[in-house]
């Protein structure tokens, strides 16, 4: 998603409760300029100094629970983190090949209000979480 930035990650920490460190802003910025959701793998790669897995598995999970970060499951195995730093909702696609994600500008919304008339045991629904997924034209040429 496009993102315009309007504080800086610091900032961002602070007001999200954290301790603005080095290693918090270096992981914040890894998801924060990724063009797509990241593994814990992907992001380890992509940080300077040497932050053991653990580190920062607890780290990316308190972006979570503060909702400055958001885990992604597409049914691979492998969980995916995106920045919520103004990214507006959406949705992904996800290469069934290569694993490739992109974000699209689409909502569930009117999957929610079906589900109401359908659904015989709720009488609300508060969220939902739609993939989708496919064939990226990269993995088509290829065949
Ligand atoms: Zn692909
Ligand atoms: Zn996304
Ligand atoms: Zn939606």
């Amino acid at each position: 998603m496009k993102k315009t930035g309007k504080s800086p990650l610091n900032e961002i920490l602070r007001e999200a409760g954290f301790r603005a460190t080095p290693g918090k802003i270096a992981i914040l910025e890894a998801l924060f300029k990724a063009d797509q959701p990241l593994t814990i793998a992907e992001i380890s790669k992509k940080l300077k100094n040497n932050l053991d897995q653990t580190t920062l598995y607890r780290t990316i999970q308190s972006f979570v629970e503060e909702k400055i970060a958001r885990a992604l499951n597409f049914n691979d195995r492998s969980i995916r983190y995106e920045s919520l730093i103004d990214a507006p909702h959406h949705h992904h696609v996800i290469c069934k090949k290569c694993n490739y994600v992109e974000d699209v500008d689409i909502c569930g919304a009117n999957l929610e209000k079906l589900a109401l008339v359908k659904s015989k045991s709720f009488k609300a629904i508060e969220s939902h979480a739609v993939e989708l997924f496919g064939t990226c034209n990269n993995c088509l040429k290829k065949n």
